[in-house]
């Protein structure tokens, strides 16, 4: 069974990543969006084991002493990782996996793995992106101050990335994440591990013979 591909996306909060992740995956077949633990609180509408796996602090550093994790980071006070088992299991299985990480963790997963596809999404302002933060709530303006600044700390690594997504029309945006899945798919080194028989038969020289 070839292995699946793993694709890390990043944004700042605000950039609509979640949202289109999830329609990404809902639109094509064979991938999966890896589920994180966390140490934050959650939030309304938010489910345990689905948005995220939801842990105490000591269970967090117990797994990273047990060594469970392939990234983990520090992103604003919270622990964020995410565990082998629920990545490996899915690549082994010939599933593409996304990895909705920080610039951190996107940093340790390339280290690991020089092949994942990495995906930045932007923005399309800072006026939207300002628009977008202030939105979320009755949030004082300190807290939409210091939010922005750990927005522009974040796009400050997207040169990180080998590719750049700017959300600004959400199909458009959408569409051109799908076009990265395909065209990784579509890949010499993937199409041969996916179609060897097709290939071998395509090439024989002997009429008749497979
Ligand atoms: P939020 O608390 O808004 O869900 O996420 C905050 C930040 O943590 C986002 O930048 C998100 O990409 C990042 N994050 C979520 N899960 C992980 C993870 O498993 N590893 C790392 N390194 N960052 C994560």
């Amino acid at each position: 069974m070839p292995q699946g591909t793993l694709f890390i996306v990043s944004a700042p909060s605000g950039a609509g990543k979640t949202s289109l992740v999830r329609e990404l995956v809902e639109s094509l077949d064979g991938l999966q969006v890896s589920v994180s633990h966390t140490t934050r609180e959650r939030r309304q509408g938010e489910v345990n084991g689905v948005n995220y796996h939801f842990v105490a602090v000591a269970d967090f550093e117990a797994m990273i002493e047990r060594g469970e994790f392939f990234e983990y980071a520090r992103v604003f006070d919270n622990y964020y990782g995410t565990s082998q088992s629920s990545v490996q299991a899915m690549l082994a299985a010939g599933q593409d996996v996304i990895l909705e990480i920080d610039w951190q963790g996107a940093r340790q997963v390339r280290r690991q793995l020089p092949d994942a596809v990495s995906i930045f999404i932007l923005p399309p302002s800072r006026e939207e992106l300002e628009r977008r933060l202030a939105s979320r709530g009755t949030d004082e303006h300190a807290v939409i101050e210091r939010r922005m600044r750990e927005a522009v700390e974040e796009m400050s690594h997207h040169d990180e990335y080998a590719y750049l997504v700017i959300n600004d029309d959400f199909t458009t945006a959408l569409r051109e994440l799908q076009s990265l899945v395909i065209a990784r798919r579509l890949t010499l080194a993937r199409m041969r591990e996916r179609h060897g028989p097709l290939l071998a038969s395509l090439l024989s020289r002997t009429p008749g013979v497979e």
